[in-house]
Formats: structure tokens, sequence, C-alpha cells
């Protein structure tokens, strides 16, 4: 008899069979990248009926929860503290315990931790269930709404900060391909001059997705300093897609 959980309508949707919410496993759920509503049917579930959230930050996570009237038991797990946490997750899943991880927004892994306790609980718990909730990345949304053609793009994530930037900057001006990468308000006015200096014609930058100042703009690297500058849009968080 498998479980179910209830759908529109009062319909009842099946869950697979390593849904099973009694046994100890590891669900990695995608949380929203600013827009509340984004949070799947599948990902609230989960996180009310989990035994434990672990979260890179509770402060974060708590404001998502209390939106959603949940009051559940919340550890942290970051950066720094991945793999030390990990042995916990792993005893928890051992014991019987269902675990969720979350990042602070969209999909853990993707320039969020998640990876390393993923990674250590398959090393160390083959049997393991390790299941993706999948949900909103800055990376998706922002290729979504580009126009940009991109069968095959490369994502490279944050730029360096300081050693091997200036090569990081050379190398994707010379991709074939789109490359499309995170950046933060501080650094952004940084990533555009960088880009006009090495030649780069065409860019687009998805900032504030899903939020309310939510924009797609598409222009030279300077052409988009300028208009950021002008509108005073510097704050606030950036995915830029480079194009070849
Ligand atoms: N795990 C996240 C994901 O799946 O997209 C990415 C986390 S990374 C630490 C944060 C960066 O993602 C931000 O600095 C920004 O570049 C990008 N980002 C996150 N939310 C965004 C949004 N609403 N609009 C544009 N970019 C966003």
């Amino acid at each position: 008899m498998g479980l179910y959980y209830p759908g529109e309508g009062g319909s009842v949707i099946p869950m697979n069979e390593s849904s099973d919410l009694s046994a100890g496993k590891l669900s990695i759920v995608g949380t929203p990248i600013g827009n509340l509503g984004d949070l799947s049917f599948r990902a609230l579930w989960n996180l009310k009926e989990c035994t434990v959230i672990y979260a890179e930050d509770t402060r974060v996570i708590s404001k998502l929860l209390t939106h959603y009237g949940l009051h559940k038991s919340l550890q942290r797990l970051d950066a720094a503290t991945e793999v030390k946490k990990a042995k916990e997750v792993c005893e928890r899943i051992e014991a019987g315990e269902h675990v969720v991880y979350v990042s602070d927004a969209g999909t853990p892994g993707i320039s969020d931790p998640g990876a390393r306790l993923v990674a250590y609980v398959r090393a160390h718990m083959p049997e393991a269930i390790i299941e993706a909730i999948p949900g909103p990345s800055a990376l998706t949304a922002a290729l979504s709404i580009a126009g940009v053609d991109a069968p095959t793009f490369t994502f490279s994530g944050f730029a360096p900060h300081k050693k091997g930037r200036q090569t990081f900057i050379k190398e994707l001006a010379k991709s074939d391909i789109p490359v499309v990468l995170y950046e933060s308000p501080h650094r952004i006015q940084k990533l555009l001059s960088e880009l006009d200096a090495v030649g780069v014609k065409k860019i687009s930058i998805g900032r504030e997705l899903t939020k309310l100042h939510e924009e797609m703009l598409v222009g030279t690297p300077k052409e988009l300093s300028e208009s950021l500058k002008k509108r005073k849009a510097e704050r606030g968080e950036f995915v830029v897609i480079v194009e070849p």
C-alpha cells in the first residue's frame, strides 16, 4: 500500500516507494529564490513531515517555515560544518529519521552547500535513500526568460574573487557557448567592466528573479552597467549570461 498526499481539488497523488516517510532517509529540498509561493507542494510536504531540517542558515529557513505555518526542529549545516554534521545526519538516517536539507535559497549543491553532505552519506551509507525534491534555481529561472538559444551552456557559478579572476574572465570571453555566472551586488559593476575590457559584446542579466523588481536586461556590458548605475539598481541578486 503506497502513501498518498492530497493534490489539488482533493484528489490524491501516489508517492513512489522511496517516499515512505516512515523510513530513514535524506531529502535534498529546493526552496524559493525570492518568491515564497515557489515552494513546491512536494517540498512543503517534506518540510512538514520530516523529523528534522538541516539548514544552511536556520534564520533564513525559519522565515519560510513561518510563512507556511510550520514549526520544526532545525539544525545548522553550512559550508564550514558540512562534513562534521554529515556524520550526525548519517546517525539520524540509521535511526530511521527523515532528514531534510535546505540551503538559503534555490537548489542545494548549486553554488551552495549540499554536495559534500550527499557525498558523505553515499560513501558511508551506500544503502541510504537520498531523494531529490527539486525546486527553483536562479540558473534555470534566468535561462528560462533570457531568450538565449542555449542547447548547451556552461555554468561557472561565482567568478573567483581574487586569485585567478583575470584568467577566468579571459577564458569565458573565448567560450563558443553561453556562460552563466552568479554575481553579488558588491561586484556586479566590477564584473561588467571586466567583461567590457575583454571584448564581450552581448550579455543578459537576470536581476531579482521571482521578486517584485524582477528584470531581465540585454545589451553590452557597458550599456547594462550604465543602466544599473542610472537607475540605482545595483542592489539585489544577479545572474549574468555571457553570449559567445
Ligand atoms: N542555490 C542557489 C540556486 O539554486 O540558484 C544559488 C545560491 S548562490 C549562494 C546565490 C546567488 O544566486 C546570488 O548571489 C545570485 O547570483 C543568484 N541568485 C539567487 N537568487 C536570485 C534571484 N532571485 N535573482 C537573481 N539571482 C539570484
